[in-house]
């Protein structure tokens, strides 16, 4: 199995085009000390069959360029068979309207309340449905499917988290999953949002080869304290690296190569020569970036 990070940082990138904050204050000012990411997105290949994406980022027009796709059968060849949902957050899914002049019904995985969002609150599925059509297939928590024409099988479990803010305040329905992305005996688990560590997770994580994990915040209050936001790391679903019952103790006790994704651009682990990098580094936990390539 062969999975390339398209995309490491969270929703807008990193640096973000409107923030000032200090660690994108330091990625503009201060070159070669941290690598811009664009927002977040996986593909992933099995030793049969094509590649498939896992989530559609709005930065996917030039993170396709940048994948290596067989081109030549057909004067409109598509170089990934399909798309992967973990959730229905815009960063995840703004790219699905990106593969519009698609020749072919896009196919598409996700969970049923991630297809619900899709068509009845933010109705991106239908829309495509009218320019290229969609195929959609379920992903049903706790079960495992083969991915169409593709030696790649995946299971969904749940990683807890709210639902997304254009649903209006009142929804709650968790809407977030992570995804175990089996090849024979190689395994994948990918979670790029999760509310917390718990047993069943932590079991998952280590009977993987390799795990790519929810990095979005150093620290619960982050936001908060730099007044860009009201909500908390948790309160958005995303279990920060420190802290009381922070994620990155459990993630350095991990077994399998553990690589943090989903990196918000406050978080001062994207600078390469902050402490906070150096704590994640001596904890065994890899910083994701664009084009970084594991092979399994
Ligand atoms: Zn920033």
């Amino acid at each position: 199995m062969l999975i390339r990070i398209l995309g490491s940082a969270a929703g807008g990138g990193f640096p973000q085009w409107n923030c000032n904050c200090p660690t994108c204050r330091a990625a503009r000012e201060r070159s070669g000390t941290a690598l811009p990411r664009t927002q977040s997105s996986i593909a992933v290949r099995g030793a049969r069959g094509p590649w498939y994406l896992v989530n559609a980022s709005p930065d996917l027009r030039q993170q396709l360029a940048e994948l290596p796709a067989d081109r030549s059968n057909g004067l409109r060849a598509t170089p990934v068979a399909g798309v992967l949902l973990t959730d229905a957050e815009i960063d995840h899914t703004a790219g699905l309207l990106l593969l519009r002049e698609s020749s072919s019904p896009i196919r598409v995985y996700s969970t049923d309340e991630v297809r619900e969002a899709l068509t009845e609150h933010y109705p991106i599925l239908t829309m495509l449905e009218n320019y290229c059509g969609v195929v959609w297939s379920r992903l049903e928590p706790g079960e495992s499917i083969a991915l169409d024409g593709s030696s790649l099988e995946v299971e969904a479990f749940p990683t807890g988290g709210d639902a997304p803010l254009y649903m209006g305040k009142s929804a709650t329905t968790p809407t977030s999953v992570g995804l175990t992305i089996a090849d024979g005996g190689h395994v994948l688990t990918y979670a790029p949002a999760l509310a917390a560590i718990d047993r069943a997770i932590s079991e998952r994580f280590d009977a993987s080869d390799c795990v790519l994990v929810d990095g979005t915040f150093w620290r619960n209050e982050e936001l908060v304290e730099l007044g860009i936001a009201t909500r908390d790391a948790r309160a958005m679903g995303h279990a920060p690296l420190t802290g009381t019952d922070g994620t990155l103790a459990k993630l350095s006790a991990l077994r399998p190569r553990t690589i943090l994704v989903h990196v918000n651009n406050t978080n001062p682990i994207l600078l390469d020569d902050s402490p906070e990098r150096a704590t994640v580094e001596a904890n065994g936990v890899e910083v994701g970036y664009d084009g970084m390539e594991i092979e399994l």
